[in-house]
């Protein structure tokens, strides 16, 4: 069955999914920067809803991509009216569970569905197609909404009850904020006793340290000095904060992600909202005294 399409959030990761949403199904968007959207609009042919309560009226299924759940809420309340028994809204922003268990339950008292559905593989994965989405939601929410994630995804795993795809993803973002840290301050030190970044990386990536941070972000974006801004340090943060209360709400010990909250929150302000996740290693490299090449 083809389904009116209607995406909201045309940032940097919203903006590759919507596109391939656009080329396979067709879709209404709305960005709350409207030159975005027009931009958007002009290379893909995407019809442009002129508000977020028409793009409700329009759609089967909405498909949010905003920085936090708290932008979501915003976004559900002041549609309220538009929305009708039997629409589905897909959420694709790394989102905090409870929020998301909030607005879950909000639609269904309408009759309209809900799915977490975060996605991970950066914006070079969402413009290739080949996103790993985490589905929360009921079986078939969940179904309804699988064809469609197809369009921007290569792995789609239904994970548990609505708010569990958006703990899993704070849970993965910690283990990705952990690594930059961890790994930023070990090769520091190794570049300080004279071993070249190269080198250094060879022997981690041919080892057990390895990891994406060590075969891919540290070689392509600090070894090389690029330090492209592909996914806001700020966004993490906020990642970091669902993971602690994840942790802190299922009372299991959260040392090394609260310690990592911390570094980053820290850096946050130091950097401010724009800078790059993987900039954090910037600020190491300073304390340290040395660049990581
Ligand atoms: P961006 O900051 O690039 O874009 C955010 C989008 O949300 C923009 O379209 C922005 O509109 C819109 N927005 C912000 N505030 C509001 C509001 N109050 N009301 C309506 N719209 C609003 O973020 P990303 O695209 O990078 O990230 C989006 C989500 O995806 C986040 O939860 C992030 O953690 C997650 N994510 C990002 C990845 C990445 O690599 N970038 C990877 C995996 C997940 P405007 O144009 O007006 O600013």
């Amino acid at each position: 069955m083809s389904e009116g399409i209607g995406f909201i959030g045309l940032g940097a990761i919203g903006r590759p999914m919507a596109r391939h949403l656009v080329k396979k199904f067709g879709a209404v968007v709305w960005n709350r920067t409207e030159q975005r959207a027009r931009a958007f609009a002009a290379e893909t042919g995407a019809t442009i809803a002129p508000s977020a309560v028409e793009l409700v009226r329009s759609a089967d299924v909405v498909m949010t991509c905003l920085p936090t759940s708290r932008e979501v809420r915003e976004v559900v309340e002041a549609t309220a009216p538009a929305w009708r028994s039997g629409q589905l809204l897909v959420d694709l922003t790394s989102g905090d569970p409870a929020t998301s268990r909030d607005v879950a339950a909000r639609l269904a008292a309408v009759g309209v569905g809900f799915v977490d559905a975060p996605v991970s593989g950066g914006t070079s994965g969402a413009e290739a197609g080949r996103l790993t989405v985490m589905l929360g939601g009921e079986a078939r929410w969940v179904e309804q909404a699988r064809p469609l994630v197809e369009a921007f995804a290569a792995t789609i795993v239904h994970v548990g009850p609505v708010g569990t795809g958006h703990a899993l993803k704070a849970v993965n973002n910690a283990l990705l904020a952990v690594g930059i840290q961890a790994a930023g301050e070990g090769l520091a030190a190794l570049v300080k006793l004279g071993v070249p970044a190269a080198k250094a990386l060879e022997v981690i990536n041919a080892s057990s340290g390895r990891s994406n941070v060590t075969e891919n972000l540290i070689p392509q974006r600090v070894v090389t000095r690029a330090w492209p801004r592909t996914f806001r340090l700020a966004l993490l943060d906020k990642d970091l904060g669902i993971a602690v209360d994840v942790l802190r709400q299922t009372r299991v010990a959260s040392e090394a992600i609260v310690m990592a909250k911390r570094v980053f929150g820290e850096a946050r302000k130091e950097l401010g909202e724009e800078a790059d996740h993987v900039e954090l290693i910037k600020v190491i490299e300073r304390q340290a005294g040395v660049e990581i090449k």
